[in-house]
């Protein structure tokens, strides 16, 4: 489909048995742990500033710890469990990592340079089971869940990436798979980002994105943490809701519009709205009409989104012209719109892109 600037492939044979990877234990289960080994507690803190701050991958690194404790963590954990297929960089700064899992399982992540925001993009989930008919992610369905660890591994590799004088701003969760069908995973993950002895990011610079789905919303917003949230419309009613996205059947736009407006008013954070224009299909003015009535009387942001094709679907991304028409209807009926920009497009940087398209990247090298 594209060709890449540059693509380096560094697949590694794992050897030995498997470590606990040390990125699933809790502050309190390694504090556990120290107190059995006979070390203090406060080490804890200590290993984790190492692993957030100073990006170590190593024990060894860690110098400030005794060598007999550098030995036992050694021994019992692995920093990272996973290792890097394929890595990717294109022209404006934008790099791709596809991860491959312990278990041989595959996902993506992603950094994105802009200005001076350096937000990295990440995965919940391998594959998905939303069945979104214009994404790459869910073809083959969803195979499992992430753990909070193998979330917080994509944000210390791409964190890695940068130099040291360069710190991760935002984190949004729109990489594979839906997060809010992993909850736990995501959570713990995001706790630890935002931790001081974490990544320390805010949770405002935090963006969970959502195909949409009431109860999980209603959950996140139990939880009091004001991340951000983004819920994928892509269609203003829902006969062609139900199309593009066949979760809409069992839900309706109605109940994710009133989920949506709940969590607002619990987290006090505004809504976006994404949408993933589609030529000759949800691009039309009378969308663009319906979907500022839908949206009349809410405080939100529109991201609306140039489709980004994958390679085998029938879908293209509309005209320039088209494109226009659209932000023209929702701007002059008041929404706030972002239309964003494509970034990364050469490296597939649209979500389950380069897990599909990772033959073809291979040969290109
Ligand atoms: N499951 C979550 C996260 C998915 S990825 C969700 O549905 O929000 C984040 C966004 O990228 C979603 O809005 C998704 O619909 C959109 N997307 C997926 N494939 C795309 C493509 N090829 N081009 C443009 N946007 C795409």
């Amino acid at each position: 489909m594209v060709s890449l600037p540059l693509v380096t492939t560094t697949d590694s044979e794992s050897t030995g048995p498997r470590k606990n990877h040390l990125l699933n234990w809790s502050l309190d289960q390694l504090k556990d742990w120290l107190q059995e080994q006979g070390q203090k507690p406060f080490r804890a803190k200590q290993i984790r500033r190492w692993l957030f701050s100073g990006r170590a991958t190593s024990f060894e690194e860690m110098t400030d710890l005794p060598a007999k404790l550098r030995a036992q963590l050694e021994e019992h954990f692995a920093i990272f469990n996973a290792t890097e297929a394929v890595v990717s960089k294109s022209k404006d700064g934008t790099e791709k990592i596809l991860v491959r899992l312990a278990d041989g399982g595959e996902v993506e992540c992603v950094l994105l340079r802009d200005g001076p925001r350096r937000s990295i993009c990440v995965s919940s989930q391998v594959g998905c089971a939303m069945g979104c008919v214009f994404c790459a992610s869910g073809l083959d369905g969803v195979d499992r869940n992430l753990t909070g660890g193998e979330i917080l591994e994509q944000m210390l590799r791409l964190q890695q990436r940068l130099p040291a004088d360069e710190r991760l701003s935002h984190i949004v969760m729109m990489g594979m798979g839906e997060p809010l069908a992993n909850l736990p995973g995501v959570l713990s993950a995001l706790d630890v980002a935002r931790s001081e002895d974490g990544l320390g990011i805010s949770p405002r610079r935090i963006t969970i994105s959502t195909v949409g789905l009431p109860p999980a919303i209603d959950k996140l917003a139990a939880a009091g943490i004001p991340y951000n949230l983004a819920v994928s419309l892509h269609a203003p009613n829902d006969e062609l809701r139900s199309e593009l996205v066949p979760v809409n059947r069992k839900i309706g736009i109605e109940p994710v519009l009133q989920a949506a407006d709940r969590y607002f008013h619990a987290s006090g954070r505004r809504l976006t709205f994404e949408y993933v224009l589609l030529g000759g299909i949800n691009d039309g003015d009378e969308h663009a009409r319906q979907l500022s009535q839908i949206l009349r009387g809410r405080s939100v942001m529109m991201n609306v989104i140039p489709y980004n094709p994958v390679a085998g679907l029938p879908y293209r991304t509309p005209s320039g012209a088209a494109i226009a028409r659209f932000r023209a209807i929702l701007e002059s009926a008041g929404v706030n719109v972002n239309f964003r920009q494509r970034k990364g497009d050469e490296i597939n940087a649209a979500c389950g892109q380069l897990r599909r398209n990772r033959g073809e990247l291979k040969a290109t090298k």
